[in-house]
């Protein structure tokens, strides 16, 4: 086999954490004990290599999951590796592969994963005979894009060898994304999302051999064929990068929004709105993170972004991604909330007190407040705000006892208490003063 062939074992050295320049090491020989080729591979040796051209101190940037392939038997090696170490070992029969949960000496648990790179043959020409090819390479061609398809190898007596067959590296330093075959978003549609989250995060550029292939498949209704599940994952992978907005543009303009959530197109109003709710997002993480529990990004943007989607479009996409019952509902609640604000917006003097806020949203989920927020015209925002950092703290110092030892009964009892926490919003009485009002 032809390829480049590069040593990057002093790299290694300099570059990596001496823990895991050791376990790989050791993994390695155990690969020599049992007689197994066993490299690692994908994401790790593209970061390694970012962090090797990058200069500085890198090592900030490698990652602490380790994807290795062997040569062989794969469950096999993993079991030897999992009891030499004395680490947590976990098969996945389904995908033949299996993972190390390996605590270092800074307790800090290093994933392995462990596959296999079978044997396979294929047919040159008809008559002529079975051709092998070189496993790994052919491990590596089935990966996404070039970036991820180096391999090291990492045994005793060859660590270190970059294994290049597909002129990667220069895909790498080029800052290139590019496929390894003309089928590849065809064979597996969410490798678009993923090209759009390696663009995006390394600030890369698709190659416009494989943007034309990536728009085709777009256009070809190939995300559509992917299970909704496939979908969220890369989705939520996306929005876990540091800048999430840069992918949803290049998604929009790309038509992906369109095929992935039907009727939903992407507009400039929908971007605004989009990159509002990152602003606003970030005001809540610094001043009001306790409206941040248990919300997931996902389902607040998606509230925005298909906040104008046909309701019988938006039933499909409920199902299809696995959004709450209510999802709906509450979106179109938070419309109609927003519409009513959008009348009442000249009268100053109703919305310029906080229980204003009180009367719209009493009840509504986090995911709705948020999702208000950004709708709401800037001139409201900081009262808006005012009222979340306040009602978030407020407290009555009597309760509906005190009112039904008073003679109220049933439902005066709870439109009393609301009256006295607008009062208490409002500032028209003190904390303590409660008792006056009954
Ligand atoms: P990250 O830094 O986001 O974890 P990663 O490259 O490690 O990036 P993973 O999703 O953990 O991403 O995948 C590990 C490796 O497996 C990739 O580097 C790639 O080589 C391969 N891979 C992952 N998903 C696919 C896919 N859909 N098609 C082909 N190869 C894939």
């Amino acid at each position: 086999e032809k390829y480049k062939s590069q040593n990057l074992k002093e790299e290694m050295e300099k570059i990596l954490p001496i823990s895991i320049l050791n376990l790989l090491k050791l993994i390695g020989l155990y690969g020599n004990e049992l007689g197994l080729n066993v490299y690692v591979v994908g994401g790790f040796v593209r970061d390694l290599l970012l962090a090797i051209n990058s200069k500085s101190n890198g090592t900030k940037s490698i990652p602490y999951d380790i994807d290795v392939v062997v040569e062989g038997d794969g469950l096999l090696f993993g079991k030897y590796v999992a009891k030499q170490l004395r680490a947590k070992y976990v098969e996945h029969p389904k995908f033949h592969t299996c993972s190390i949960f390996y605590r270092n000496g800074e307790n800090k648990i290093i994933r392995i994963d462990i596959a296999t790179a079978r044997t396979e043959y294929y047919e040159e020409a008809g008559e002529l005979p079975k051709v092998e090819l070189s496993t790994i390479k052919k491990d590596l061609y089935r990966r996404d894009f070039s970036i991820n398809a180096m391999a090291i190898k990492i045994n005793s007596g060859s660590f270190g060898i970059l294994m290049d067959f597909f002129n990667c590296k220069k895909d790498l330093e080029e800052g290139k994304i590019r496929i390894l075959y003309p089928l590849s978003f065809i064979e597996d549609p969410t490798r678009i999302l993923r090209a759009i989250r390696f663009e995006q995060r390394f600030g890369f550029e698709i190659e416009p051999n494989t943007l034309t292939k990536l728009e085709e498949a777009v256009e070809n209704g190939y995300l559509e064929k992917v299970t909704g599940m496939r979908i969220r994952e890369e989705l939520e992978k996306i929005l876990e990068e540091p800048q999430p907005m840069k992918a949803i543009k290049r998604m929009g303009k790309l038509k992906i929004i369109l095929h992935l959530f039907e009727k939903t197109y992407y507009s400039p109003t929908l971007e605004k709105d989009l990159e509002k709710l990152f602003d606003v997002r970030e005001y809540f993480k610094a001043n009001l993170p306790n409206y941040l529990n248990k919300v997931r990004l996902f389902h607040i943007v998606l509230c925005v972004l298909l906040q104008y989607t046909p309701e019988e479009s938006l039933k499909k996409i409920t199902e299809r991604y696995g959004l709450p019952k209510d999802f709906i509902k509450n979106l179109i609640q938070v419309k109609n909330v927003f519409n009513e604000i959008s009348i009442d917006l000249n009268d100053k003097e109703k919305t310029s007190k906080l229980s204003y806020f009180y009367e719209k949203t009493n009840g509504f989920q986090n995911e709705q407040l948020i999702f208000l927020a950004v709708k709401l015209p800037e001139e409201l925002l900081a009262k808006y705000y005012e009222y979340l950092r306040k009602i978030e703290k407020l407290k009555l110092s009597i309760t509906g006892k005190d009112l039904l030892k008073k003679g109220y009964e049933g439902v005066q009892i709870k439109t009393k208490l609301e009256e006295i926490k607008k009062k208490l919003l409002n500032g028209e009485i003190q904390p303590g003063e409660e008792k006056n009002l009954i």
